[in-house]
């Protein structure tokens, strides 16, 4: 037997005693010639001993084959209990399972994918509570009343799928609508706060390309403003050449495409040519006057070509 795993309490000499008969079950359990050296026994209560063998199936590195024998009190004869194969202390595991909810991460969902957002949302806030109604004091006039009583069906929570076809202009729930109350839930601060910190880290001041950016967004002509007010900081970029382009980008953020800062630099002007083949330079065929000879005139030229 090899150097035994044991517990504080004595192992049962028969159970201890019992590895041809732990090795049999254990052998039999597993598939022919995975169970290898006997590497220990621990007692699990009186009369009842776990054997260990060396798993030498490839996929189950450090695991071992335990099978648990017992005995009956004043018994000689020891049984099996049972044979399982179980993790060694450096045995190969899985990672801890993850909820989904925990594994997800940006970018994870694709086309068809649907994901649940918790009643609980911290992002979230009801669009709709109500606690903004008048007092019943409030000097609203019966018939505003009972035209917002009348309209408030039109304020209906729960998926687009559901919402009613958009309001007729003028009335309350098309104006519920433009302030985006009319959704069941909205961005509740957290919500806004947590998303702003994620767009400035990515198209924020700080990254190096604001850093080495000629201007800000702020003045760029490709900034798209935003509503809301999330549009006091940030806008999205429609520069198709910018790396911010179709992003938000706050408006400390800034890129070399930016439409102002960098001026298109003027063509080059051709310096002056040494040799000029473009101009008819004078060549006389006789010598001039001054040099003791008449100089040739058109006309003396053409005669004398018509001559010749
Ligand atoms: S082009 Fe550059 S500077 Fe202009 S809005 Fe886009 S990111 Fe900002």
């Amino acid at each position: 037997m090899s150097a035994a795993t044991t517990r504080s309490r004595t192992p049962d000499r028969l159970c201890a005693e019992a590895v041809d008969l732990a090795r049999a079950a254990a052998e039999e359990a597993a598939a022919p010639g995975v169970v290898g050296e006997h590497v220990g026994l621990v007692a699990e209560g009186d009369r009842v001993v776990t054997h260990f063998f060396e798993c030498k199936e490839l996929g189950y590195r450090g695991w071992r084959w335990a099978a648990t024998v017992a005995r009956a009190s004043r018994a000689k004869f020891v049984t099996l209990d049972e044979v399982v194969l179980l993790p060694g202390p450096d045995a190969l595991l899985a990672p801890q399972w993850v909820p989904w909810s925990e594994r997800l991460r940006p970018g994870d969902m694709g086309p068809g994918d649907l994901l649940p957002t918790d009643a609980e949302d911290l992002r979230l806030e009801p669009g709709y509570t109500g606690e903004a109604e008048p007092p019943p004091n409030a000097p609203v006039s019966e018939e505003m009343a009972e035209l917002a009583e009348a309209e408030d069906a039109e304020v209906t929570p729960g998926t687009p799928a559901v919402q009613p076809v958009t309001p007729a202009r003028g009335t309350i729930a098309a104006v519920a609508e433009e302030l985006g109350m009319r959704r069941a839930r909205v961005l509740s601060r957290y919500g806004l706060h947590v998303a702003a910190d994620r767009w400035d880290d990515s198209f924020g001041a700080q990254t190096p390309m604001a850093q080495a950016a000629p201007a800000s967004c702020a003045s760029c002509g490709f900034l798209v403003p935003v509503g809301g007010s999330l549009g006091q900081a940030f806008g999205v970029c429609a520069n198709e050449f910018s790396p911010a382009d179709g992003r938000v980008v706050s408006l400390a953020y800034g890129c070399g495409g930016h439409s102002e800062a960098a001026v298109m630099p003027k063509p080059p002007q051709p310096a002056t040519p040494v040799i000029d083949e473009t101009r008819v330079d004078p060549f006389p065929l006789r010598p001039s006057p001054d040099s003791g000879s008449v100089p040739p005139t058109g006309d003396e030229e053409t005669a004398e070509l018509g001559h010749s």
